[in-house]
């Protein structure tokens, strides 16, 4: 059977190869352009993943230079403060400069005063204190004169001590606010440094956002031009399948091949089934059912088109080939995993298509198949060589 079955489609061959070589050009053509469009979808699903991000970025980045922007600005504040306190501060040290020089002075001219005192009781003046004494009119006026000197002088040195701790006093003042001053000076300093870092900070980010910018720019053309090209494919595959549709296959009449090649057991014919006690009719059976082992391979019994590859209720997995001329197989109940031919695909008489299953409406593995000529359902034994 199978040598026969060979024979017959070598005899055929000849007459198809013109017809089934172009419609292999045109399956081929499909097949390309289905994997182009999916692979220009994947490319636009990227293009706009990385928009989406991109946007995202931006978003990010210009909140984070309005962050940048408010600490500026409290820096700027701090910093003015700062100065403020610095103008204060060397105010201050002109006082003290002041103050010092005023205590200096004080101490000098106290200091050249007791040393005239003394150079006056010691000295040179010697005489003159003596004149004054001698001007007494009696001795305790003259010892009253002595100790009026001596006390002159004591108040002299007392002042003049008194002035000297004065200006160590306004020395440690001024030490002070010269070290307040550096302080404050070193704190206007570091806040320039944060602020110079900070202003160059939002220089970058605004670098980050003008180049965020220009590539969702970039990315939102890339998408327009791939939506171009899913068109164009979109518009090129219409045109295939319409030249598909338009293709004559070559059935022109005569036996079909067996779709089971395994031995099986016819279990139900074709037409209205007959109750078995009252030999009422009941309902048309359109197919015969070929009991077979689940997954035996099921054959396509003419070169065709393959129009339905799916569940269909009832049917269960089902294979439909166009074979030309009005002319169509049906292969039912196949097994869950077993459609091994794709919608669309052109199949050679004889090739595996599916295999034996009980899916959909059915009690056992069998094959449901079917030959309708222009969607009616036709007998197949007529077309078989049972
Ligand atoms: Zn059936």
């Amino acid at each position: 059977m199978v040598m026969v079955l060979g024979l017959v489609f070598t005899v055929a061959q000849p007459m198809q190869t013109h017809a089934v070589s172009e419609l292999d050009k045109v399956n081929q053509e499909l097949k390309k352009l289905q994997q182009a469009m999916k692979s220009a979808e994947k490319k636009q699903r990227q293009a706009q993943a990385t928009i989406k991000e991109a946007k995202a970025d931006k978003e990010r980045t210009a909140a984070e230079i309005n962050d940048i922007m408010a600490k500026i600005n409290n820096v700027n504040k701090e910093m003015m403060t700062t100065s403020q306190q610095i103008d204060q501060t060397e105010d201050k040290l002109r006082d003290a400069a002041t103050q010092l020089e005023e205590a200096t002075q004080r101490v000098e001219s106290r200091s050249q005063l007791l040393d005239a005192r003394l150079r006056l009781m010691y000295t040179n003046g010697f005489v003159s204190y003596l004149d004054v004494l001698l001007d007494s009119t009696s001795f305790s006026d003259f010892l009253d004169r002595v100790d009026m000197l001596k006390s002159v002088v004591g108040q002299d040195k007392d002042i003049l001590a008194d002035n000297k701790r004065d200006k160590a006093l306004v020395i440690e003042k001024k030490k002070q606010v010269e070290q307040d001053l550096k302080e404050v000076k070193f704190l206007y300093v570091k806040m320039d440094q944060t602020k110079k870092e900070l202003d160059s900070k939002e220089k970058q980010k605004e670098v980050m956002v003008a180049s965020l910018t220009k590539q969702i720019e970039e990315s939102e053309e890339i998408s327009e031009d791939q939506e171009k090209q899913l068109m164009a494919f979109a518009k090129e595959r219409a045109r295939l399948i319409e030249k598909q549709k338009s293709f004559k296959s070559k059935y022109k009449g005569g036996k079909l091949g067996m779709p089971l090649k395994s031995p099986f057991r016819l279990s139900s014919g074709f037409g209205p089934r007959v109750h078995p006690v009252t030999g009422v009719k009941g309902k048309m059976h359109t197919g015969l059912d070929m009991a077979a082992p689940k997954g035996t391979p099921i054959y396509a019994a003419e070169a065709g088109i393959v129009i339905v590859a799916q569940s269909v209720s009832g049917y269960g997995n089902c294979v439909i080939i166009n074979h030309g001329n009005g002319l169509w197989t049906l292969y039912g109940h196949i097994r869950d995993g077993g459609i091994k031919v794709d919608k669309g695909q052109e199949v050679k008489k004889g090739q595996k298509i599916a295999e034996v299953g009980s899916t959909g409406q059915s009690t056992g593995n069998h094959l449901h198949f079917e030959v309708r000529v222009n969607e009616v359902p036709k007998n197949p034994v007529g077309y078989l060589n049972l």
